[in-house]
């Protein structure tokens, strides 16, 4: 698992309305246009041009008018923006905003396993979830998000096997629903790892009549108490359709908080804390340190000076079929 690195500049405390007015200034004069992860802070969210999950925000991307792209989130996602938007600009606020997932599928490895299981005359597709750098995707046939896993899992041919990588939880939750059976990759996300059931079904006797959330990046020990599993935007049309005020425990990256609320604001929705591995104490590890190197200065300064900027490589043009394959046709 890696960490991203400890920035030693640390920031300069600014007025966060000054920032958000200074990078709206900023995308007119530089033709930018922002887009952020529901895992991003509020305040990112409140002044980007679209908001969102991975699916809708490729989809999103492509639709961009201007010459450049300032991708709040980490650096899978502004990558495959980058491949689906070659002559665009490509911006990504810190480059260390990496991910655990994308991190526990190296190419060497996936590239290592596929043959061996050739050798042994397997007959599979491999099916990557978006979590995945683009080098990985390059070696993959189809790729998925949440929102889109269902879909894409049916259109792999049934004499087929399926090797999924690198999320297990969500592996296995698509076993489950699809009744197809898959290789799974053994890796996991860092942040939907730690969710404690403890906590959560204490958390539940403590608001009666509460509905459990969950991202199907948790762990089987966490959807099994679940009242509704989905990505976030399946979360978030989920709590829109629910009029009746009411009270959701919420299992995935904190800031998702923002976006529900938003998108229902009738309901209350309390984060599931996570737990610390070495001490089994409650923590606030349900946020996403990845995520949380996006602030409003790194935002405001890679727009000011155009960098760091997603540069096209080699292999991206392997990545574009399978991206396009998957997620625009
Ligand atoms: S929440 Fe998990 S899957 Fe999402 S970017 Fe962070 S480490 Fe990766």
């Amino acid at each position: 698992m890696s960490l991203p690195t400890i920035d030693n500049n640390e920031e300069v405390y600014e007025d966060p309305l000054d920032l958000m007015d200074e990078i709206d200034a900023l995308k007119k004069e530089k033709d930018a246009t922002l887009l952020a992860h529901f895992y991003i802070d509020g305040d990112i969210q409140e002044i980007a041009d679209f908001t969102g999950d991975s699916l809708k925000l490729a989809r999103d991307a492509v639709k961009v008018e201007t010459s450049t792209i300032v991708f709040s989130g980490v650096h899978f996602m502004a990558e495959s923006t980058k491949i689906l938007s070659p002559e665009k600009k490509v911006l990504l606020p810190d480059l260390n905003a990496g991910c655990s997932l994308a991190d526990s599928c190296q190419y060497g490895d996936l590239l290592q396993f596929q043959e061996k299981l050739r050798a042994e005359g397997r007959d599979f597709e491999t099916v990557a979830y978006i979590n995945t750098t683009a080098k990985v995707k390059s070696l993959c046939d189809w790729i998925v998000t949440s929102g889109n896993a269902r879909e894409i899992i049916d259109r792999v041919p049934k004499d087929k096997e399926i090797l999924f990588v690198p999320d297990q939880h969500l592996g296995r939750y698509l076993q489950e629903v699809s009744g197809r059976n898959m290789i799974l990759w053994p890796g996991s996300c860092m942040v939907h790892e730690i969710f404690s059931v403890q906590d959560l079904l204490r958390a539940k006797k403590n608001n009666p009549g509460s509905i459990v959330l969950a991202h199907p990046e948790c762990p089987h020990r966490i959807l099994e108490v679940s009242d509704f599993i989905g990505g976030t935007e399946k979360l978030r049309q989920y709590v829109m359709s629910i009029k009746e005020p009411g009270t959701f425990l919420v299992a995935t990256e904190a800031n998702m908080i923002h976006p529900l609320h938003k998108s229902a604001p009738q309901h209350t929705f309390i984060p599931v804390p996570g737990i610390m591995s070495s001490t089994g104490e409650t923590c606030a590890c349900n946020r996403c340190p990845h995520m949380a190197l996006n602030t409003l200065q790194k935002v405001r300064d890679c727009l000011k000076y155009g960098k760091p900027e997603i540069e096209w490589q080699p292999y991206f043009d392997k990545a574009k079929d399978v991206l396009e394959r998957s997620l625009l046709q």
